[in-house]
């Protein structure tokens, strides 16, 4: 016993420091939208209660025109432009920090399969670009009294994160580098347990899919725009024709299901794994474009998706070059792909409904018949337990 006390590693003083009156906000734009849970965990794990982490809203036009208006010094697409709304907001919410990250790589089930996982450089450069618009006649930041942090982040060299955020928050946090790498290791088990959970979700809604015979509805998007005002909740209009609806970033990945769609192609030397997307897409740098890709390739397998929809904001020069890969790869299964592309600010209710009402048309029409198609295709000796008893449904 005497040996353990004096052996036991010391605690910090940094650990005992009270960090609970604290409040960080967190603009809830870009690729927030995928690592949301890492910066949850991470600010528990350094002693800030969850109710003292504040996200901004969803972006809208109110959000941006009461908050963002005559904050924008540069031309660029709309989701990183509305994130001038969402620091303008939360700049009310009497925080004491602004956390807004610049992301330079992303955590992604597909890094060692793809060349890198790399953001937009819209994406790391966007905080930088709009805090100007916040100091360029006075400093905002300063007159209220909060500190803005903007620490550049690397999630695709996860061994980074320690150093990068320490040296960003040891003075506004007063934290040790040890206190830095537990929570970090905090974070990273926090966002990767909301992963599988998504995962495990959406794979319980393929199965349902596939049990009951009915057509699923796959979005191809960047995660914001899940935010319903980036990518307009339409995603939405088309649950409300009955549809379930999933997206691509949160597809299972199990093993049994890769090796029932993808297995043959791995036999045959085609591709390295089923995460190999070198077939169709061979500059893989981009991340969340590696995972539209992947996303594609999934689509056109299984045989219950059988409608794609992809989603593209308005002046989004990373989405322009994979148009055609992603139409040819889901069109050529014989999967059904509709495009809302140059979505801005604006939400042109009346066309979003009329198409949604043209795509439920065709989706209704063809989707025994595709599903029928793409069954045939697959191998039925690999299929997985949980998606026996749909094979006789369909046939
Ligand atoms: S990927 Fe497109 S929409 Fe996203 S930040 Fe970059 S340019 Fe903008």
């Amino acid at each position: 016993m005497t040996l353990l006390t004096l052996f036991k590693r010391p605690r910090t003083s940094q650990r005992s420091k009270d960090r609970s009156h604290i409040k960080v906000g967190i603009p809830k734009f870009l690729n927030i939208w995928s690592t949301h849970r890492f910066w949850i965990g991470f600010l528990k794990a350094l002693g800030i209660p969850a109710k003292n982490i504040i996200f901004s809203s969803d972006t809208s036009e109110e959000q941006f025109r009461e908050f963002g208006k005559g904050r924008i010094g540069m031309d660029s697409c709309y989701p990183v432009k509305a994130l001038a709304g969402h620091i303008g907001e939360l700049l009310t919410k009497k925080i004491d920090i602004l956390l807004v990250p610049m992301i330079y790589s992303l955590p992604s089930f597909l890094r060692g399969h793809v060349l890198d996982t790399l953001s937009c450089t819209r994406v790391m450069m966007g905080p930088e670009n709009i805090k100007a618009g916040f100091i360029k006649e006075e400093n905002v930041f300063e007159k209220l009294g909060i500190k803005y942090v903007s620490p550049f982040v690397s999630f695709g060299e996860p061994h980074l994160l320690p150093k990068q955020l320490y040296e960003s928050l040891r003075d506004v946090l007063n934290v040790t580098y040890e206190e830095v790498e537990r929570a970090v290791k905090e974070g990273l088990e926090e966002l990767s347990r909301f992963d599988r959970a998504m995962r495990k979700k959406t794979r319980e809604i393929l199965e349902w899919c596939a049990n009951n015979n009915h057509p699923c509805i796959l979005f191809l998007a960047r995660p914001y725009h899940m935010d319903p005002g980036i990518g307009h909740e339409i995603d939405v209009e088309f649950q409300n024709c009955g549809y379930p609806v999933v997206w691509g970033q949160y597809l299972p990945t199990d093993e049994d299901l890769m090796d029932w769609l993808f297995g043959p192609e791995v036999e045959a030397g085609i591709i390295k794994s089923p995460f190999d997307i070198s077939d169709v897409w061979t500059s893989s740098y981009s991340s969340n474009t590696n995972e539209i890709i992947w996303g594609a390739k999934f689509a056109a397998r299984f045989p219950w998706i059988t409608a794609v929809v992809r989603l593209s904001s308005y002046e989004c020069g990373m989405d322009q070059p994979t148009f055609t890969p992603v139409q040819r790869i889901v069109e050529y299964s014989g999967t059904l792909y509709f495009k809302f592309g140059d979505l801005d600010e604006t939400k042109p209710s009346g066309s979003i409904k009329i198409r949604v009402e043209t795509i439920d048309y065709y989706v209704k029409r063809y989707s025994r018949e595709i599903i029928r198609r793409k069954l045939r295709r697959l191998d039925p000796r690999r299929v997985p337990e949980s998606f026996k008893v749909a094979l006789s449904n369909a046939s």
